[in-house]
């Protein structure tokens, strides 16, 4: 339900308003407008008519329902479009188009400044590489940890990128964010309901990733128990589904796009890396998601990706890399976005 109050209402009949819907066992999160406060109330339906006598409370023009499952991720409570800050170089919002570049993997200090310091110039916004990685056999690499995150730390000062990277375990919740600037969680964690709800108590922007059998219905559930947690600051990234199509990776599902604008004003990028996992494919699908309207682009990039240690196969060298910033830059200059923030 959503307590829509009064133009000009006093701060006084809010605070009522506000300790009321705790009383009938509901958390009021308050939206401030110009003209008028609205206040939704999340919680589970049983209180419904309880709350439904609000609306004869001093300072409260209407109570109305919230339609969708997902009350912060929808668009009842949040009109506008929301846009998730990183720093100065890199924002996802309407008004920016930014591009996080980078490895699968860290694999050492030496591939990994050489590689932030070219997709840098190339015009990246943010550094991408993972120090904990989710491997499907655990006899594959499985990322250098902590020495991992150190390194990632040393590209951001030396280029000034903001780091992006994956936890998997919340034990090391802490070190990810000492480290870190954005923390990703991973296709095969988006159900992870725990670990989502351990990232949605810090404020760190967080890049969650589309399961690759969820819905996307499922994924603006999975986004739900992070805001409801307290953190505003989730992006959203569409990384191709599973099908029966067995030529890519996987199929990178641009429906997601409009689908999950007309349902949600989170910030949606793509991941063209893992959605096709071919890296010939990785521009065509990079710059169909520019024109589709994403926010922006999440894209791996080795130094030598025949030697990878992890997803060499879909990873652009650093003349195609930049081949895909001039051309995702001339698709987003057509369609009146700014590239960079
Ligand atoms: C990755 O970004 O390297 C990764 C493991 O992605 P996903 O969770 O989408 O498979
Ligand atoms: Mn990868």
């Amino acid at each position: 339900m959503i307590v829509v109050m009064k133009a000009g209402a006093s701060e006084e009949k809010l605070t009522k308003i506000l300790e009321e819907i705790e009383g009938i066992g509901y958390r009021p999160h308050l939206m401030r407008g110009v003209e008028r406060n609205v206040v939704g109330c999340l919680g589970d339906e049983r209180g419904k008519k309880d709350l439904e006598k609000l609306a004869v409370l001093p300072g409260v023009e209407k109570i109305v329902p919230i339609l969708s499952s997902y009350k912060l991720a929808g668009k009842d409570l949040n009109p506008k479009p929301i846009t998730v800050k990183i720093n100065d170089l890199c924002s996802f919002g309407p008004n920016s188009f930014c591009v996080i570049a980078g490895p699968c993997s860290v694999e050492s200090e030496e591939q990994l400044i050489e590689i932030a310091k070219s997709i840098k110039a190339s015009g990246a916004h943010a550094l991408r590489g993972g120090a904990f990685k989710p491997r499907s056999s655990t006899y594959s690499f499985q990322g250098m940890g902590e020495e991992g995150l150190k390194i990632l730390a040393k590209a951001r000062e030396e280029t000034g990128l903001a780091v992006v990277t994956e936890l998997i375990d919340h034990n090391d919740l802490d070190l990810i964010t000492k480290y870190a600037d954005v923390i990703q969680i991973g296709a095969r964690n988006m159900q992870n309901f725990p670990l989502l709800k351990t990232v949605g108590k810090t404020k760190m922007p967080v890049l969650l990733k589309r399961g690759m059998s969820a819905t996307i219905e499922e994924l603006l559930l999975s986004a739900e128990y992070i805001l409801a947690e307290g953190n505003p600051n989730v992006i959203l990234c569409e990384r191709g589904i599973r099908t029966f199509e067995t030529s890519t990776r996987n199929t990178l599902d641009l429906n997601a796009v409009p689908a999950l604008r007309a349902r949600t004003n989170l910030p949606v990028i793509i991941d063209p890396s893992h959605g096709t996992g071919v890296w010939k494919y990785v521009n065509p699908m990079a710059r169909a998601s520019t024109a589709v309207g994403a926010d922006g682009l999440i894209i791996e990039v080795h130094n030598t990706p025949e030697c990878a240690m992890s997803d060499g196969g879909q990873s652009l060298k650093f003349d195609t890399f930049a081949e895909l910033v001039s051309d995702v830059k001339k698709i987003a200059l057509a369609i009146d976005r700014k590239y960079g923030v």
